[in-house]
């Protein structure tokens, strides 16, 4: 059987915040993403789409964010407990593709290791996970920097 995920995030840029996109710490001017975890908006939209997928509810259920445990969390290790939920639910994830929306930085020179860190997360191989990215040409919010997006699709199997 197998299964399809839609995921979509977004956090707003403040000043005073480590950016940090598929656990990776990107230079930014000391310009990131505000959010009770680290607010890795890419993680957040792959975790959703997990558990979309799954139909097992969003990180904000399993995750939530008036929870102290999750205050500052890696997101990395949230993604972890998903995939960690999902094998006890007989499932595994089959790929992974995403895009993140976002005016500056130019994120190509950390869209290996992003990859890299997702692969590792969800015990598949770094070829069946895909990251873009992608700039919305200067319109609306992200193109503002008055905050960065990020959709993602998986399919998970049982
Ligand atoms: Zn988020």
């Amino acid at each position: 059987m197998i299964r399809i995920g839609h995921g979509y995030d977004v956090h707003r840029l403040t000043e005073n915040r480590k950016l940090i996109l598929g656990g990776v710490e990107i230079p930014n001017n000391n310009i990131g993403l505000l959010g009770h975890s680290d607010a890795d908006v890419l993680l957040h939209a792959i975790s959703d789409s997990l558990l979309g997928a799954a139909a097992l509810g969003d990180i904000g259920k399993h995750f939530p964010d008036n929870d102290e445990q999750y205050k500052n969390a890696d997101s990395l290790i949230l993604l972890q407990k998903v995939n960690s939920l999902l094998k006890s639910e007989g499932y595994t994830v089959i790929n992974v593709d995403s895009t993140v929306l976002a005016q500056a930085p130019k994120l190509a020179p950390y869209i290996l290791e992003m990859r890299e860190n997702i692969s590792k997360a969800l015990e598949i191989p770094i070829d069946f996970v895909s990251v873009k990215a992608t700039t919305e040409e200067g319109l609306g919010f992200t193109g503002q920097k008055e905050g960065i997006a990020a959709h993602a699709v998986t399919l998970i199997e049982k």
